[in-house]
């Protein structure tokens, strides 16, 4: 059979287009065209076909396409080539070809059969060209993406790139192990949060290279008796070529967000270890005037009440002229009670001076529970620490919200540590709620009576009478502590299983 008769077939020509149209396309296609019969025989091939393959018509015609086959290329492919084509149906894929001269290429070929008048299959149209040199790019560029993922792998740091919705659309080894020890969901949006409540800071305008933000230093809490862990954080913008086919003309280019976690806990846990030595320090020193206050404040407190009587009395006396012995002692006495008074409140210390400052509150009752470890152990106390991962800042004075967390943890220390109290559990839970940091302290103990709520929180009230440690002022320094700070602090009368503070703390404040 001719093999231009295939071609120029009525029933496929569209109408006003002329079968030498047909045949001078094919000749002049810029790739490889044969037509072979059902047995892969060679009938004709363009002079496309002798550029890619050497082969002139004349050379291949009678030929079978094997002719090309460089014996490289699996038989199995060859197998589901034909199964395809048998069926009648178009195969594409790629083949190990020999040229006329003996070198090899890779060839990207497309087989169509071709019907004939009654529907059978009667030619293949076999189309293809070298690749050989787009594969090697395409092995290029695979070999440096597996490079560049081992490198970026075995990378002692974290790695995240974040679309524009903050979703992580490529990460490493380092930052997937990090999420699953978190435990928390999605670790950059942790580090973002951090660092926005711990900087402030807003991500910028995205442009090419730029830093979002730089070597930043942030903690997160973890739940239990889990030490918190630290970083230094770098965000990097930068920009991805847009692979869509709409972008193709367009310059519809994205910008990532480069996320570089570097873990620094160890470094910063030695100088923990120093602040936590100063701090016990500075507590102790604390807890001595505050102690001193405590009872000097309890003697005035105590001696006023008298006081105030003797003076109605010496007054009373005063206006009805009585200038007796009695009297005049009365009035000595008062003199000298108020002498003495007043030297009580001169060698009452104050309390010591501090500047407000940022104040991160996981890390104050942290510290809380660090100081209060051999209370809870001797007390056999079952501590559980639930902070939220990371909170915004407060801006107040830290040592006095140190100090009223810490009255707080003594307290609910106290109310369970009596003789046959069998359940002993102290739970600590951080929460943000809208525009505040919410702190949460329970305990096992027996409660407050719901009727002493309010009255717990005045001075030297206390449900211990016997108790050695407080005089009871320290859920009224607490609330001069909250109160100072614009915050809330109450006792929660729907927990019924011990005693719930709540106290919450407004984040951003007008004044101080
Ligand atoms: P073969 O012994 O020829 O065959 C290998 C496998 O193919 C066997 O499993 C066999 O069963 C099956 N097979 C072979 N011929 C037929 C047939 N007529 N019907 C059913 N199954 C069959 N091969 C290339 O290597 N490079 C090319 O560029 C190329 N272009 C082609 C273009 C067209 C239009 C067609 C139809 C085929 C083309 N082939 C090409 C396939 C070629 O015909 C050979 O099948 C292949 O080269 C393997 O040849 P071989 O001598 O190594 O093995």
């Amino acid at each position: 059979m001719a093999h231009d008769t295939h071609i120029a077939a009525d029933t496929v020509q569209p109408a006003g287009i002329l079968p030498e149209v047909f045949r001078e396309a094919v000749a002049q296609a810029d790739v490889a065209i044969s037509i072979t019969d059902t047995a892969a025989t060679i009938l004709y091939v363009n002079p496309g076909f002798e550029r890619v393959t050497g082969y002139s018509l004349a050379e291949a015609r009678g030929q079978n396409q094997s002719l090309l086959s460089a014996k490289t290329t699996p038989p199995a492919v060859y197998t589901q080539l034909w199964e395809t084509i048998g069926k009648g149906e178009p195969w594409s894929g790629r083949l190990v070809n020999r040229r006329r001269d003996g070198s090899e290429y890779l060839a990207d070929l497309m087989i169509t059969p071709v019907r004939d008048g009654d529907g059978r299959v009667a030619n293949y149209l076999g189309i293809h060209r070298d690749i050989t040199e787009l594969h090697r790019l395409e092995c290029q560029v695979c070999n440096q993406k597996a490079l560049i993922e081992s490198v970026v792998d075995s990378a002692p740091l974290a790695m995240a790139l974040l679309d524009g919705e903050r979703r992580v659309v490529l990460d490493n080894l380092q930052y997937k192990k990090l999420t699953s020890e978190l435990g928390v969901g999605e670790a950059a949006k942790i580090i973002l949060d951090a660092v926005r409540a711990e900087h402030g800071d807003t991500l910028g305008v995205p442009r090419d290279g730029a830093q979002a933000f730089a070597d930043r230093e942030i903690r997160i809490d973890r739940e239990g008796g889990k030490a918190p862990r630290w970083f230094s954080c770098t965000g990097t913008w930068v920009r991805s070529v847009n692979a869509a086919t709409y972008a193709f003309f367009g310059a519809r280019d994205s910008i990532y967000l480069l996320l570089i976690a570097k873990e620094i806990t160890q470094q910063r846990a030695q100088q923990e270890q120093a602040r936590m030595a100063a701090l016990q320090a500075m507590m102790a020193e604390e807890n001595r005037v505050s102690g001193l206050r405590e009872s000097l404040s309890a003697a005035l407190f105590h001696m006023e009440g008298p006081m105030n009587v003797l003076a109605s009395v010496v007054a009373m006396q005063g206006r009805r002229g009585q200038h007796d012995p009695t009297a005049a002692a009365l009035g000595e006495a008062l003199r000298a009670g108020q002498q003495a008074l007043d030297t009580l409140r001169r060698a009452t210390p104050d309390l010591i001076g501090e500047s407000v400052s940022a104040a991160n509150i996981n890390e104050l009752l942290r510290d809380v529970l660090d100081l209060a470890t051999v209370r809870l152990l001797r007390a056999g106390i079952m501590v559980t620490w639930k902070p939220q991962a990371t909170l915004p800042v407060i801006y107040g004075r830290p040592v006095r919200l140190r100090s009223m967390f810490k009255a707080l943890v003594d307290n609910a220390i106290d109310a369970m540590n009596t003789k046959g109290w069998q359940r002993r559990e102290l739970t600590v839970v951080t929460r943000s709620r809208a525009g505040s940091v919410e702190v949460l302290i329970e305990d096992s103990g027996p409660g407050i009576p719901p009727a002493l709520h309010l009255k717990a929180f005045e001075p030297f009230f206390t449900t211990n009478p016997g108790g050695v440690r407080h005089a009871g002022t320290g859920l009224s320094m607490a609330q001069q502590v909250v109160a100072d700070h614009e915050g809330i602090i109450e006792i929660d009368a729907d927990y019924d299983s011990g005693c719930r503070m709540r106290v919450a703390l407004p984040c951003q404040r007008e004044t101080f």
